[in-house]
């Protein structure tokens, strides 16, 4: 399998959305920290009028792709789901599309951590942080900064402070102006589907942790021949994250379904092998 750079990539995404003007928009969103650091972010808004002022009578999707820089499988899978909802790609129904666009709105972040991509494609092919080093989904306000004993810097350095880095606040404030009804954080390195909580090993209350799994275990039968290793996030992998994007989403802003999905893992991959371990 061949992927694309990510500068060929995101000129991709943009020809396609300026194909489907009533359909799609574009948003460049950027930020910087105080050292001078920058981030830009693009996130694609998707409805059958998209120029609308308010959709306040939408299911609000919030879906986010390459927060990991060696997870280059994601962004591509985004590009894959835009073009399936541009009916390009025809891989589903024009009639399964319309009936979801009438009822759904989508902001889609295809690339995240465009500055961490850029370092793996420059070389470092097992870098997940963002361009200096952060794991942004370890700089959350949500128990961050909390150290496991394996914690390793050079994985999960989790920032200065809850939201130093651009990316984090771009999402956050994205999620604040949005008020997603759905959350899902897609990343690749193993195949599972998660539900909070990321960092203990403990689900949501008892309504919702059934609602968000029955979900769960829908997907996985549909999508996974049940493969998926499915449960919250501290619960079913064994180690707990700290600071991360899917509890902030569930815990602070209150989104009612939010998950983090493990689309692709190479589990005979060499240790080493972060190309082979985290895209096909
Ligand atoms: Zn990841």
């Amino acid at each position: 399998y061949r992927l694309a750079c990510s500068a060929a990539l995101l000129r991709e995404l943009d020809a396609l959305v300026a194909r489907h003007p009533s359909t799609m928009s574009l948003e460049g969103i950027q930020a910087d920290a105080s050292d001078g650091y920058k981030a830009e972010i693009r996130v694609v808004t998707v409805a059958d009028s998209v120029q609308a002022s308010s959709f306040d009578d939408r299911v609000r999707i919030f879906l986010n792709f390459g927060q990991h820089g060696r997870e280059l499988i994601t962004s591509e899978v985004a590009l894959r789901l835009l073009r399936i909802l541009s009916r390009e790609d025809k891989s589903a129904s024009k009639k399964h599309i319309d009936r979801i666009l009438s009822r759904a709105v989508f902001k889609i972040v295809p690339m995240e951590n465009v500055n961490g991509r850029q370092t793996v494609e420059n070389g470092s092919l097992c870098e997940r942080r963002n361009g200096r080093g952060v794991d942004t989904n370890r700089n959350w306000k949500v128990n961050w900064g909390v150290k496991e004993k394996d914690y390793d810097p050079t994985e999960e350095f989790p920032g200065t402070a809850p939201f130093s880095e651009p990316e984090t606040r771009i999402l956050r404030d994205i999620a604040l102006r949005f008020k997603p009804h759905l959350w899902v954080n897609v990343h690749s390195g193993m195949q599972a589907l998660f539900m909070p909580y990321d960092h203990k090993n403990a689900t949501p209350g008892y309504q919702a942790a059934a609602r968000m799994s029955f979900l769960l275990q829908t997907l996985n039968a549909l999508h996974c021949n049940g493969n998926c290793t499915v449960g919250s996030g501290g619960g079913a992998v064994g180690y707990f994250a700290h600071g991360t994007a899917t509890d902030y989403m569930y815990d602070v802003l209150k989104v009612p379904s939010a998950f983090t999905f493990e689309i692709y893992g190479d589990v005979h991959a060499n240790r080493d092998d972060c190309f082979r371990m985290f895209n096909p």
